[in-house]
């Protein structure tokens, strides 16, 4: 199925943005991997007409108001987002999904690349076990994890290659297969070295065919590296949209106010962007009802 839209986040921009477009007609698919800063909100007070709600309380009844209205929410975290003509090719842990337009409302969860590493992706060094395993079947790869999320996925690549595990943060790895050469030491930068690619420790380091680094959060850049950038937020014009005709974007990944009134402010305008975006764009009929 496509979607008419895809709402990457499910915090205050994301849910406010899955209501309007629910009340527009759209259909409307959430991906969101956790609860974003609003879960993390002890109370909140100035949200109108809720005072001193719990984050996770307001956060809830924002998820169970746009779900009660129809938007799909699907846990996963998204990887990828690729504009391909008329629609948008979304990777979404290990499922694709297809949507016409998209609303990036992820927050300001931001990633430290190390050294070395934005040069060689595609290079060498991948994101997706999924998509990119096969290509080293037979061979040797290191995975550099940072949260238990990535035990599953080193598990599936030791089914095809050698696999070395190094952790960038401490975390559970109590279901990580037998198979799996654990590494205690943490990882500093990547570098070529002939075909392989070394990476780089106290101690020297050690080298793959290639390696796949598996965090629980994914930088704009890779995300979706068309879009243009600013001072660690993405530049939207006056409609909300991105550099990236049918992207456009909400909240706190917009930048200050971080404040959940400011991020459902955001939602609502783009999703009704959206909503004239695809009916100018003729993929969308206008909604039955005149409002
Ligand atoms: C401790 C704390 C207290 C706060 N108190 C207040 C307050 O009192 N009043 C106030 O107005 N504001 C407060 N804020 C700020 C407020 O919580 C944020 O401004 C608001 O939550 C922003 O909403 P958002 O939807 O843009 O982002 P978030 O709420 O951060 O939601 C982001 C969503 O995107 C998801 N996500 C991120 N990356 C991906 C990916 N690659 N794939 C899939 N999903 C992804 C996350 O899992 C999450 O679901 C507080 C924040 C914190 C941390």
């Amino acid at each position: 199925m496509t979607y008419d839209l895809a709402i990457i986040g499910g915090g205050a921009a994301g849910c406010s943005a899955a209501v309007t477009a629910r009340q527009r007609n759209l259909s409307a698919l959430v991906l969101y991997s956790g609860d974003g800063a609003l879960g993390k909100a002890r109370i909140v007070s100035n949200y109108p007409g809720l005072p001193d709600i719990p984050g996770p309380e307001l956060l809830g009844r924002m998820r169970e108001h746009a779900a009660g209205m129809g938007a799909e929410f699907k846990h996963g975290l998204v990887r990828r987002v690729m504009p391909l003509g008329e629609v948008f090719s979304i990777l979404a842990g290990n499922d694709i999904y297809e949507s016409r337009a998209v609303i990036l409302a992820m927050g300001t969860a931001r990633v430290k690349l190390l050294p070395g590493e934005e040069g060689l992706v595609g290079q060498g060094i991948s994101y997706c076990a999924t998509c990119d395993g096969m290509f080293y079947k037979g061979g040797t790869v290191t995975v550099v994890a940072s949260g238990a999320e990535a035990v599953e996925e080193a598990n599936y690549l030791s089914t095809l290659a050698s696999v070395l595990y190094c952790m960038e943060k401490p975390h559970d790895v109590s279901a990580l297969s037998p198979d799996i050469r654990r590494i205690d030491e943490k990882p500093l930068g990547f570098h070529l070295e002939g075909d392989l690619v070394k990476t780089e420790t106290e101690s020297g380091g050690f080298l793959a065919d290639g390696v796949f680094i598996l965090r629980p959060a994914v930088a704009m850049t890779q995300l979706i590296p068309e879009v243009r950038t600013e001072n660690n937020a993405i530049v939207l014009d006056e409609k909300l949209m991105t550099s990236v005709p049918g992207v456009f974007g909400a909240g706190d990944i917009a930048g200050a106010p971080l404040q959940v009134s400011k991020a459902a402010g955001d939602g609502n305008t783009a999703a009704l962007s959206v909503a004239g975006w695809l009916i100018r764009q003729g993929r969308q009929q206008p909604a039955k009802e005149a409002w």
